[in-house]
C-alpha cells in the first residue's frame, strides 16, 4: 500500500521538479512498504537505514537542483531565501527524527507520515508558488513583481490554509527538536551517572580488598595479625595431622624492649619492631612458613613440615638475623644491639591435642631462653 498517492494537484508544470518529486514519492513509498514486510527487527532496521540514506541523499540533490533553478530563472531573493530555509529545516528535522527513532513508539510510521505530509504541503504551497512565479517571469513580469503578486494571492482560501498548516508544522518541529535535545541531555546524564556508579563500585571493591587485608595484616608490622595466625595455626595443625607430618612453631620476644622504648622513645621502638619483623621474615626460607604478630613485641612463626631439629635451626637463624641488623640498644644487658629470644617447639599432631598445646610449649621454651641469658633460642624438650 502506498503512503503517498500522487494526483494532479501535485504537478507544478516544471518538468525536472515534477520528475524529482515523483522519484521522492517512490522512495517514500518504498520506505513505507519495507515497514510492512515480515523480517526480523534487525533486518528491518538495516533495510530502513538503507532506504533512509537514499531518501536523504536524493532529497539533498533535489533541493540543490531546485535552488539552482531559482537562480537561473532569476526568482526574487525573498522567495529563494524562504524556500532555501524550508529545505534546510526539513533535512534537519528528518535527521533529528531518524536519530531519535529508537525512542519513538512507532518510528517507521511517524517518519512516513512526516515525509509524506511535508512533501505534500511543500509542493502544494511553496513549490506551486515558485512555479507560478517562473510562469509570470516567462510572461514578462519582473521577479519582484511576480513575488508580490504571489504574496497578494494570499487572500485565496487555499493559500491561507497552507500558511496556517505551515505554522503548525513549524511549531511541531520546534517541539520535536526540543525533545531531541532533552533526550540527548538525558542520555548524557545517564552515561555520566553510569560512569560515576562504576567508579564508586570500583572503590568499593578496593575497599573490600583493603578491609580483607587489614583483617589479616598487622597495621604496624605489615605481617599477619593475631586473628589470622589463629586461623592458620588450626589449618596447619589439621593439614599436618592429615598428612602425618611434623609441625614446628617459634615464639619470639625482643629482649629488654621496655628499656629500648624508655631509652629511645616509643616511635623509635615502633621502627625497631618493624626492622625485627622484616629480619624474622627474611630468615624464613619456605613459602609455607608464616610469621605473625602474636602481641606487643612478640612474634610467632608457623613452620609446616618441620621437625624439632629443623625448627631449632630456623630459631637460630632468626636470632642471628635480628642481631645482624645491629640496631644499637644501650640499655640492654644481653648485647649492645637489639636481640631476640626464641622458644622453639615441634610435634607430630594428633587428634587428641590442638595447636594451642604447641604454642604453650614454645612459650615455655621462650621463658627458658630468657632465663638462660636472652639473645638465644631454646628447643622445648616436652
Ligand atoms: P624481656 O627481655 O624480658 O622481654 O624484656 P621486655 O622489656 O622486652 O619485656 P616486657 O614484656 O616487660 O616489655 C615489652 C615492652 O614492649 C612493653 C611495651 O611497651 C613494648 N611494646 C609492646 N608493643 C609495642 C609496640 O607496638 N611498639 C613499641 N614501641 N613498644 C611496644
Ligand atoms: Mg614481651
Ligand atoms: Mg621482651
Amino acid at each position: 500500500m502506498d503512503a503517498f498517492v500522487w494526483d494532479q494537484n501535485f504537478v507544478t508544470g516544471l518538468p525536472e521538479v515534477d520528475e524529482q518529486h515523483h522519484k521522492l514519492v517512490d522512495l517514500f513509498n518504498e520506505f513505507n512498504n519495507s515497514l510492512f514486510s515480515t523480517r526480523t527487527d534487525q533486518e528491518q532496521d538495516a533495510v530502513l537505514s538503507d532506504t533512509f540514506a537514499r531518501i536523504l541523499d536524493y532529497t539533498r540533490y533535489h533541493f540543490q537542483d531546485e535552488e539552482s533553478l531559482m537562480r537561473t530563472e532569476g526568482v526574487d531573493s525573498r522567495h529563494a531565501n524562504m524556500h532555501h530555509l524550508a529545505h534546510e529545516h526539513f533535512v534537519e528535522q528528518l535527521q533529528a527524527m531518524w536519530e531519535r527513532r529508537h525512542t519513538m513508539p512507532q518510528p517507521g510510521e511517524s517518519l512516513v507520515n512526516f515525509l509524506t505530509s511535508w512533501l505534500g504541503l511543500h509542493i502544494l504551497g511553496i513549490d506551486q508558488s515558485l512555479a507560478r512565479q517562473i510562469q509570470l517571469i516567462h510572461n514578462g513580469a519582473g521577479p519582484a513583481e511576480a513575488f508580490e503578486q504571489e504574496d497578494q494571492a494570499l487572500d485565496n482560501g487555499m493559500q491561507a490554509v497552507l500558511k496556517l498548516i505551515a505554522n503548525l508544522y513549524r511549531l511541531l518541529s520546534q517541539q520535536n527538536m526540543a525533545l531531541v535535545q532533552a533526550n540527548q541531555a538525558l542520555e548524557a546524564r545517564v552515561a555520566q551517572r553510569t560512569v560515576q556508579l562504576e567508579t564508586a563500585n570500583e572503590r568499593l571493591q578496593q575497599a573490600y580488598v583493603q578491609l580483607e587485608a587489614y583483617s589479616r595484616i598487622d597495621g604496624l608490622l605489615k605481617i599477619a595479625n593475631r586473628q589470622y595466625f589463629d586461623v592458620r595455626l588450626k589449618e596447619a595443625w589439621a593439614s599436618a595431622l592429615r598428612r602425618q607430618q611434623p609441625l614446628g612453631l617459634l615464639m619470639i620476644d625482643v629482649d629488654f624492649f621496655k628499656r629500648y622504648n624508655d631509652s629511645y622513645g616509643h616511635q623509635a621502638g615502633d621502627t625497631c619492631l618493624q626492622t625485627v619483623a622484616q629480619a624474622v621474615q627474611g630468615a624464613l626460607l619456605r613459602e609455607t612458613d608464616l610469621v605473625a604478630r602474636y602481641g606487643g613485641e612478640e612474634l610467632v612463626v608457623i613452620l609446616p613440615d618441620t621437625d624439632a631439629a629443623g625448627t631449632l635451626a630456623v630459631a637460630e637463624r632468626v636470632v642471628a638475623a635480628v642481631a645482624a641488623q645491629a640496631i644499637p640498644h644501650r640499655a640492654s644487658d644481653a648485647a649492645p644491639v637489639v636481640t631476640v629470644s626464641v622458644g622453639a617447639a615441634s610435634c607430630q599432631p594428633t587428634d587428641m591435642q590442638d595447636g594451642l598445646g604447641l604454642v604453650a610449649q614454645a612459650d615455655a621454651a621462650l621463658y627458658a631462653a630468657k632465663k638462660s641469658g636472652r639473645n638465644r633460642s631454646v628447643l622445648s624438650d616436652v
